[in-house]
């Protein structure tokens, strides 16, 4: 993880991020966020977290990348994840996981505040060190009896 200096993210993005975060239907948390992954195309695919009343919701970064998969990608290049406060919103544990299985050594995640200012970036490793990937189901990992 590295502390960033509060700097502006290009324009473009931050307002795809605050327009989609403001779709985000968030009636039981009351914290909205968005999430913006560009795949290796450098194509963009949005999204915001959806709740619902058995608190099974979708996160943000889980919609967006739903929306990129959707679309026949498969590969992360950055990962933007925008809360709607100053403290860093960084990916929970699940969508750790979740980026991970369409990330490469590459993959820059970012994490800015409400406003769009860079607080967090991180390197997939960085982000969840030691992952489990689907290399580990290669078929030489696998013991045999
Ligand atoms: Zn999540």
């Amino acid at each position: 993880m590295s502390e960033a200096p509060r700097q502006p993210v290009d324009a473009a993005i931050v307002a795809e991020l605050i327009a989609v975060r403001e779709h985000a239907y968030a009636p039981y948390s009351q914290h909205p966020v968005g999430a913006l992954v560009e795949s290796d195309s450098g194509a963009r695919y949005v999204g915001a977290n959806v709740e619902v009343a058995h608190y099974k919701g979708l996160c943000a970064e889980a919609s967006a990348i739903a929306a990129m998969v959707s679309a026949g990608e498969r590969r992360l290049r950055h990962v933007y994840v925008i809360g709607p406060g100053e403290r860093p919103c960084t990916p929970c544990g699940d969508c750790r996981q979740r980026i991970r299985e369409f990330a490469t050594a590459e993959t820059l995640i970012q994490v800015v505040d409400a406003g769009g200012r860079l607080l967090r970036h991180y390197t997939m490793d960085e982000l969840l060190p030691d992952a489990f990937g689907p290399e580990n189901l290669a078929p030489e990992h696998l013991v045999t009896p």
